[in-house]
Parts: structure tokens; sequence; C-alpha cells
């Protein structure tokens, strides 16, 4: 298994239910590490350009709404198999279809409004830590 990097998001339902916490000791409780983290409020183009491999989904328009109702904020995640270690941590989209123990299942009350996201491969991972976060603010562990 690899070091991998992964972008993480919590968002906008979980910031509103104060989450984070919850969250980011899942992450450490799996051994990942956030090794940066950003709050912002995404604008809409923001949202669209972020989304824009699901532009053709009939949910398109809705989810680009709820992503810019409130503050997300954004970490990258960095550990042993990253980026499919969190996507367990997170759960099936659909929070109904989502195993218990993970965030979805345990804080998301739909399948839009489901608390986070995260990449799903190496390349999509690497576009959407660049999205978010400048080269220097990404702190790889020193201790
Ligand atoms: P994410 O990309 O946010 O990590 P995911 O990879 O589990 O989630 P995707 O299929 O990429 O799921 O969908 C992106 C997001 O769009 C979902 O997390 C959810 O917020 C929303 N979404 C997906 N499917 C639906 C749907 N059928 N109805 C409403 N919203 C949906
Ligand atoms: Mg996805």
């Amino acid at each position: 298994m690899a070091i991998e990097r992964t972008l993480s998001i919590i968002k906008p339902d979980g910031v509103q239910k104060n989450l984070i916490g919850d969250v980011y000791r899942r992450f450490e409780q799996a051994g990942l590490k956030i090794i940066a983290a950003r709050m912002l409020h995404l604008t809409t183009a923001q949202a669209e350009a972020f989304y824009a491999v699901h532009r053709e989904r009939p949910f398109y328009k809705d989810l680009v709404r709820y992503m810019t109702t409130g503050p997300v904020i954004a970490q990258v995640l960095e550990g042993e198999n990253a980026i499919e270690t969190h996507r367990k941590i997170m759960g099936a989209t659909d929070p109904k279809k989502a195993d218990p123990g993970t965030i979805r299942r345990d804080l998301a009350a739909s399948i839009e409004e489901n608390v986070v996201h995260g990449s799903d491969a190496v390349e999509t991972a690497r576009q959407e830590i660049s999205f978010f976060f400048a080269q220097a603010d990404v702190c790889p562990r020193t201790r």
C-alpha cells in the first residue's frame, strides 16, 4: 500500500450541525493525518466548477445550491491508502445504504445533505487538492 493524499470537505450541513470535531476525530482515529485545512464559503461558480463532473445529472443544480448555503471546511488527509480509507469512513452516498459506524450513516440527513465529500481516485484527489490549496498551504508532517 502507498501513502496517498486525498481531499475531504465537511459540507455546509456538517459545519452547521457542529460536526467538525466529530468528523476530524474519525479521521484521526483511522490514522489519517490532516496536513492542510481551510474554511471558506463557496461561490456558485466555485461549486459549479468543483462538481462539473456531475453537470448533466438531474441533481446538479440542487447540489450547487446546497454547497453554497454555508461555509465548508476543506482538508487534505494523508496516510496509507488514504483515498479508500477515507471513502470507507464516509460510507455510501445515501446514508440509508451506508454501513453503521460511518459518518454518513451516523450523521447525515439525506442522499444530498450527506455531510462530507471525499476524492474517489488518485487523479481526482490531485485535482481536487489543487482546487483548494496551493502547494505552500500543504504542511507535510515533520513529527
Ligand atoms: P462526494 O463526491 O460528495 O464525495 P459521492 O462520491 O459519494 O459524494 P457522487 O455520486 O460523487 O457521490 O455525488 C456527489 C454529491 O452529489 C453527493 O455527495 C450528494 O451530495 C449529491 N448527490 C448524489 N446523488 C444524488 C441524488 N440522487 N440526489 C441528490 N443529491 C445527490
Ligand atoms: Mg463523488
